[in-house]
């Protein structure tokens, strides 16, 4: 696997477990590895390591992020700390 913006290759994987819960309700849980340097952006899919990614804790790469104006957002909901948060 390589980024696909960067096209280097990327370390560490996600473990997609499937499992019911008792009542039946299937579940998907997504378990990354600790050495994982990399987003699958959650809007284009596109694998995207951290080196070129803004903020890879959010989920999103750089061109989603700006394609749908998503730093309001995200700053909303603390995937991105807020500037005030950096100054202090
Ligand atoms: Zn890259
Ligand atoms: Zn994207």
């Amino acid at each position: 696997m390589s980024c696909s913006i960067c096209h280097r290759e990327v370390t560490g994987h996600i473990d997609v477990r499937e499992y019911e819960l008792t009542d039946g309700t299937p579940v998907v849980s997504m378990d990354s590895s600790p050495d994982r340097d990399w987003i699958l952006c959650d809007s284009c899919n596109a694998l995207v390591c951290h080196d070129c990614c803004r903020y890879p804790q959010s989920g999103y790469c750089n061109t989603c992020i700006d394609k749908y104006n998503l730093t309001g957002y995200l700053t909303q909901v603390g995937s991105i700390p807020r500037r005030e948060d950096q100054c202090l």
